[in-house]
């Protein structure tokens, strides 16, 4: 996939598992989430209670998952996963609430893609920790309640707008996470790069930041990507230089736009005069299936303002004509 993807790729899990902070205290760069949580969490380690449960929205790659993880680890608890997809039957929550032990940790990613089944059954355990087993079918069919450890659900999704009002209500924290700025991801990849026992040059972690589209994930990846790269080309360390050599041959620009991007941008531009143009015309110029083009590239160029979704189509910007280098249509002369 993609260098700047920000979801996570297939094999990626080990490699982020090795970089993800540990403890609160670590989780640097949403400051406000950081201070919310933590009291969330002494709190009810004061009243040796189980917390609230936790709603964590935000895009893919800012750190839902990493969260999850740390509020097991600061309650000392284990930490059971599973997302909305994986679960296509109520039973199938059943199973996994009631092998919940005492005040764990439940994280359900993608949790906007449950069932309606599954769904239902989610607010009683949240609310009374108990679940109904249906037994049997038809007329005969009887539900029989069952009594559930008490656990402390975190959900995620990339839109709490997605979720139905009864299931955002029955959360006592939600966070909103938001993209990283740019000093936040320089501290990141400076970390990071200390526990790959990498020698980065301060002025590389900025530049690595800079192309990271505010996504920690991304700048993981890229610190990956530079490594690899000076490991092969060099003797390890990085430079500045270097960094720019190796981010160029992934082919990730100094905003942050891979191939993908710029393809979509330059087809916007140059072969449809800027727009509008239709999405599935767009995906075809490209050689793209239309769900990656507008789930992939369109958020990233629409929040850095170089593209705009409207009725009648997708239009460049004149941002977006300048960063290829090109004049819009009316301001050119021939
Ligand atoms: P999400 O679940 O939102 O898709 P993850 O929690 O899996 O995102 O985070 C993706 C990667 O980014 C992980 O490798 C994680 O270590 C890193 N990361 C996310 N947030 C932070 C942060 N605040 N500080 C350091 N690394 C982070």
């Amino acid at each position: 996939g993609s260098p700047v993807d920000p979801a996570a790729g297939p094999d990626e899990a080990a490699a982020e598992a090795a970089l993800r902070p540990q403890r609160l205290a670590d989780f640097g760069g949403q400051p406000r989430v950081a201070d919310q949580l933590g009291l969330v969490l002494s709190a009810a380690r004061g009243r040796e209670h189980v917390p609230d449960h936790v709603l964590l929205s935000g895009p893919p790659g800012l750190g839902k998952t990493t969260l999850a993880m740390i509020i097991a680890n600061e309650l000392g608890v284990a930490l059971r996963i599973s997302s909305g997809p994986a679960i296509q039957h109520a039973g199938d929550l059943a199973a996994i609430l009631s092998g919940l032990g005492e005040g764990e940790v439940f994280f359900l990613d993608e949790i906007h893609r449950m069932s309606r089944a599954a769904e239902e059954m989610l607010y009683l355990a949240m609310e009374d920790f108990r679940v109904d087993v249906v037994v049997g079918k038809g007329p005969g069919a009887t539900a029989i309640p069952l009594e559930i450890p008490r656990f402390t659900l975190v959900g995620a999704t990339t839109r709490a707008g997605l979720l139905p009002g009864p299931l955002r209500d029955r959360f006592g924290f939600t966070a909103q996470l938001d993209f990283y700025d740019a000093d936040a991801l320089r501290e990141i990849v400076s970390r990071s790069a200390q526990r790959l026992g990498v020698a980065l040059a301060p002025d590389a972690a900025a530049e690595i930041a800079g192309r990271s589209r505010g996504t920690p994930r991304i700048a993981n990846r890229l610190l990956r990507r530079v490594r690899d790269y000076a490991q092969v080309k060099a003797d390890g360390a990085v430079t500045l230089e270097l960094a720019r050599a190796a981010l160029a041959l992934y082919e990730v620009d100094e905003r942050g736009l891979d191939r993908l991007d710029r393809g979509v941008l330059e087809a916007m531009c140059r072969r449809f005069a800027g727009g509008p143009v239709g999405l599935s015309t767009l995906a075809i110029a490209v050689g793209e299936e239309p769900e990656t083009v507008e789930e992939v590239a369109e958020p990233f160029l629409v929040r850095e303002g170089l593209m705009m979704r409207t009725p009648r189509g997708r239009v460049a910007t004149p941002a977006g004509w300048a960063h290829l280098g090109l004049l819009p249509p009316n301001n050119r002369s021939d």
